[in-house]
Formats: structure tokens, C-alpha cells, sequence
């Protein structure tokens, strides 16, 4: 499967040499019991690296140098905002000059191709220029009080939360580390952050470009381990907000794990996407939309279009049409030149996906493009599928798979396309393919999802609020709403004596 392998980088070879450790107070350790882990390449099976396991004596080590980090009169919390801004920048435009050696790791951890890779480092890298701008613009209000024969004056001030602990999947590691640990600086909190066990790397190399890049030491902690040490950090009274982005399923256990010392808590979940094309829709530009939505960073993205419904007098040419683009992705090796997809991300992933097509042939379902076969060889290979023949009540159909998987319903009214598109506990994210313009709008009212796209998908800025309705998460992240959610806000009265 693999052809035209690139060649690594000395400085991505220079960071595989070493067992990678924990970043607690500026400073470079192992965990406190010793333990490791290894990190995957899931194109090939093979080793990349031991990393430090944290453990609770670990997490709580953090916690600490978070806090000092935080308090004043520590020189994080004497910092002015415009200092503050210049450093976000700065940071910003040493990932771009870095971008390749992030890029690398990146895809070798994660199993994305090499171009998906670069895509997401400047994400990341813009990410932290958007919010430069923010830092000097957390503008508070004055507000006219009314008590008889007294004077005051009234305003509000936006202020750091304090220790925030952001934990992270594993679609997106270095954009997902991006999404926690940016907002929560550019407000002045100081951030403990949890990588996913799949793709610890580039987080790890964050961590150091913001040493290299004059953040002070405990402003920015990296603590690497499985679900225990998340859970370690959710539990721990000095945290007072959890970022959290994964599975509807952790969350969940994270919402109730906060409740000991009531810390804010922001979640964004799972989803499962609905994608609807109406017959008059561009329909060359909803087939290459709807393949898109579907298998986008190997189908492993939570605002994936996964559940596609088409309207009944264009049904079989919809489906023909991202039968053949699924064809004609490549799978491959991340690193491969030719590949236009990776693998998933684990073992783990690979035979749930394969679980889920399986369970839905033996339901009744037709395999219009992919398989349920295992690929055979090494890596965690699985074919971009479309599933048609398939009913509502098929677990293909209700549970987010995580995987390249396309389900694809016909429907005849708008009214019972919007039912069955809101029909989920899940609301991430929808889309609408028309060329009606107030079907477009009214649609997209109508659906119960924090993103709506109509005849476009994935299309994105760091400038817009993102988020879940329903079980798919509390809070937006990003643009200005997202900054709000890492500040407290506080009102000060002065009686003017
Ligand atoms: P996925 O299903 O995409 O792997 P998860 O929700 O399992 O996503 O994991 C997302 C992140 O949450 C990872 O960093 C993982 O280690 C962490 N995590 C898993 N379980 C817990 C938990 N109980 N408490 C806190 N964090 C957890």
C-alpha cells in the first residue's frame, strides 16, 4: 500500500530518538511511578516512541504549578494583555516556521495523510493569531444604577477563570491542543493539557515551541496518559473549568465527575450528521459535498455528514455518484505521497468501523461502495463505504461510528426529511443541498444542529462559534463566544462619596 514514502525531517527523527515526558512547570520530567506508553503509527503498527504515563501524583504536580502560574503576583498574571497578544502571535508564526516537522509527527501519530496534516498545523497556527487580537479587546460595560439620593458608579470586568484542564481526542491532536489551550491564554488562565493516549506528539511539541517562545514555565502544562489521568484532573478540586472535547459517552461521565468543587465545564461531543439533498439541488456540487462530509479525515470528525438523505426522484444518481468518489479516494499509508486517505487511528476504531458495516449487512443493508472485509496486512485500513437499504432503526444508523461510513435514505416531503434529520440525540452539526433559497434558509432553521451548512460542508474559520445542541455538548468554542466561556465575569459598584 505504500509508494513514494517521504522522507522524515532530522528534527522529527531528532524527536523520535527520546522517550517523550511530561511538561509540568517549564521543565521536562518523567512520571513520578516511571510508567510509559507507546505511541502507534496506525499505517504501519510500529512503535514511534515511548511516552510518560501520568499518573494522580503527576496530575496533581500540574495542578500546583498551574496555580502558581496563575496567581498573582506571578508574572503570567502581571502580563498586559498587549504583551500577552504579542506573544500569541509570536507563537503563531513559529508553528508556521515549524510547520512541516508538526505536519510530519502529526500524520505518523495520527494516520492522516501529510497534505490533511498541513491543513490542520495552520489551523492551529491562525488559531493563535486570531486570539492575539482578542487579548486586548476583553472589554467590560459600565451600567447606570438607580438608588435614590446616592451615586454610583457601576461596571463589569472580564477576568481568567483560573486552572483550566483541556482534554483532547485524537482527530485533530495539535488543533484540538489549539482549540483549549489559546482561549483559555488569551483570557490569562493557566491550562493543564491531556492529549489523546493515540496521538500524544504533537502536543508534546507544542509544548516546547511555547517554552521556546518566552510562556512562562506552569502557564502551559502537558500531561500524556489514558482516561484515568483525564479523569484525575476532572476529579481535582484546584481545576476550575474542564474543556473537554470527545465521546458523548465520556462527557457525560466528565459532567458528573465536575460536580465535586462545581468547576465550569465546557463539552464538545459526538454527532451524527445529517446531510439532505433536495432534487434541485447542484447535484454534481451535493455528490462531491456529501463525500466530502463522509470522509473527511477518514470519516473520524464529529460534524461528519454521516447520515445522508436524498430526495427520492434523484436518489439513485446521488448514490452512484459517492459510490464512484469513494472509489476514487486512495487508501494508503499517511506518509505515502499517493494516498489520499490514511488509516484510522487504531485497532481499537478499525474493528468497531468494521463491526458497524458487518452488523449492518447482517441487518439487511447493500454495500454500495467499501467493504466489510479486514484490509489484510499491516495498518488500520478501512475503505471509504456507502450503505444503502438501510432503516432508521439500524445501529449503522444511530450511533456515531467515527469511520469513513455513508448511510443514504430516500425521502419525499421536506417535513419528513426535517423529522428523521432531527430524530437523534445528537446535534452537531446538519446540511441542506437546494438551490431554493428559502428551502436553503428554512431548512436550516429548522434543523437542531449547532453548525448548518447549505451547499457546502466543512467549509470553517477560527472566527466562528462551534458547538452541540442536544447530547452533543455544552458551550461554543471559538470566535467571541468561545472566549467568554474561559472568563468569569465580574460586576464592581463604587459608592461615589
Ligand atoms: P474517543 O472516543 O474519540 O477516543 P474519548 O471520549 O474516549 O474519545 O477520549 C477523549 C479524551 O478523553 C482522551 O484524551 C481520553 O484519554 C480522555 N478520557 C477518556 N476517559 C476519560 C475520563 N473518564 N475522564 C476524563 N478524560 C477521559
Amino acid at each position: 500500500m505504500t509508494t513514494n514514502t517521504i522522507t522524515l525531517l532530522p528534527s522529527v527523527e531528532a524527536f523520535l530518538a527520546t522517550p517523550k515526558q511530561l511538561l509540568i512547570n517549564g521543565e521536562w520530567v518523567d512520571a513520578k511511578d516511571g510508567k510509559t506508553f507507546a505511541t502507534v503509527n496506525p499505517s504501519t503498527e510500529k512503535v514511534l516512541v515511548q511516552v510518560a504515563q501520568a499518573s494522580a501524583m503527576d496530575v496533581d504536580r500540574a495542578v500546583v504549578a498551574a496555580r502558581s502560574a496563575f496567581e498573582s503576583p506571578s508574572p503570567w498574571s502581571k502580563m498586559s494583555p498587549r504583551d500577552r497578544s504579542h506573544l500569541l502571535w509570536r507563537i503563531g508564526d513559529l508553528i508556521d516556521e515549524s510547520a512541516e516537522e508538526f505536519a510530519q509527527l502529526e500524520s505518523l501519530d495520527n494516520g492522516k495523510t501529510l497534505e490533511s496534516a498541513r491543513g490542520d498545523v495552520g489551523v492551529a497556527a491562525e488559531l493563535f493569531r486570531y486570539f492575539a487580537g482578542w487579548a486586548t479587546k476583553m472589554e467590560g460595560t459600565t451600567i447606570p444604577m438607580s438608588v435614590p439620593g446616592r451615586d454610583f458608579h457601576a461596571y463589569t470586568r472580564r477576568e481568567a477563570i483560573g486552572v483550566v484542564a483541556g482534554i483532547v481526542p485524537w482527530n485533530f491532536p495539535l488543533t484540538m491542543a489549539a482549540f483549549k489551550i489559546v482561549p483559555a491564554i488569551t483570557a490569562g488562565n493557566t491550562v493543564i493539557l491531556k492529549p489523546a493516549e493515540q496521538t500524544p506528539l504533537t502536543a508534546l511539541r507544542l509544548g516546547q515551541l511555547l517554552l521556546d517562545a518566552g510562556l512562562p514555565a506552569g502557564v502551559v502544562n502537558v500531561v500524556t496518559g489514558f482516561g484515568d489521568t483525564g479523569a484525575a484532573l476532572v476529579e481535582h478540586h484546584g481545576v476550575d473549568k474542564v474543556a473537554f472535547t470527545g465521546s458523548t459517552e465520556v462527557g457525560k461521565k466528565i459532567a458528573a465527575a465536575a460536580s465535586g468543587n462545581l468547576k465550569k465545564v465546557s463539552l464538545e461531543l459526538g454527532g451524527k450528521a445529517p446531510n439532505i439533498i433536495f432534487a434541485d439541488a447542484d447535484l454534481d456540487a451535493a455528490i462531491a459535498g456529501a463525500a466530502l462530509a463522509g470522509y473527511f479525515n477518514e470519516g473520524q470528525c464529529c460534524v461528519n455528514g454521516s447520515r445522508l438523505y436524498v430526495q427520492r426522484g434523484v436518489f439513485d444518481r446521488v448514490v452512484e455518484g459517492v459510490a464512484a468518489a469513494a472509489k476514487a479516494i486512495k487508501v494508503g499509508d499517511g506518509f505515502a505521497a499517493d494516498s489520499t486517505m490514511g488509516p484510522l487511528v487504531s485497532q481499537e476504531q478499525y474493528e468497531k468501523v468494521l463491526g458497524y458495516i458487518r452488523g449492518a449487512v447482517e441487518a439487511g443493508a447493500t454495500i454500495s461502495a467499501g467493504s466489510a472485509d479486514a484490509a489484510g496486512g499491516n495498518g488500520y485500513f478501512v475503505q471509504p463505504t456507502l450503505i444503502t437499504s438501510v432503516t432508521e432503526d439500524m445501529a449503522v444508523q444511530t450511533d456515531e461510528i467515527f469511520g469513513p461510513v455513508i448511510t443514504a435514505i430516500p425521502f419525499d416531503t421536506e417535513d419528513e426529511v426535517v423529522a428523521a434529520a432531527n430524530n437523534t440525540v445528537y446535534g452537531l452539526a446538519a446540511g441542506v443541498w437546494t438551490k431554493d433559497i428559502g428551502t436553503a434558509h428554512r431548512v436550516g432553521a429548522r434543523l437542531r444542529a449547532g453548525t448548518v451548512w447549505l451547499n457546502t460542508w466543512h467549509a470553517d474559520d477560527v472566527t466562528l462559534p462551534r458547538g452541540g445542541y442536544k447530547q452533543s455538548g455544552w458551550g461554543r468554542e471559538l470566535g467571541s463566544f468561545g472566549l467568554e466561556d474561559y472568563t468569569e465575569l465580574k460586576t464592581v459598584i463604587a459608592e461615589l462619596r
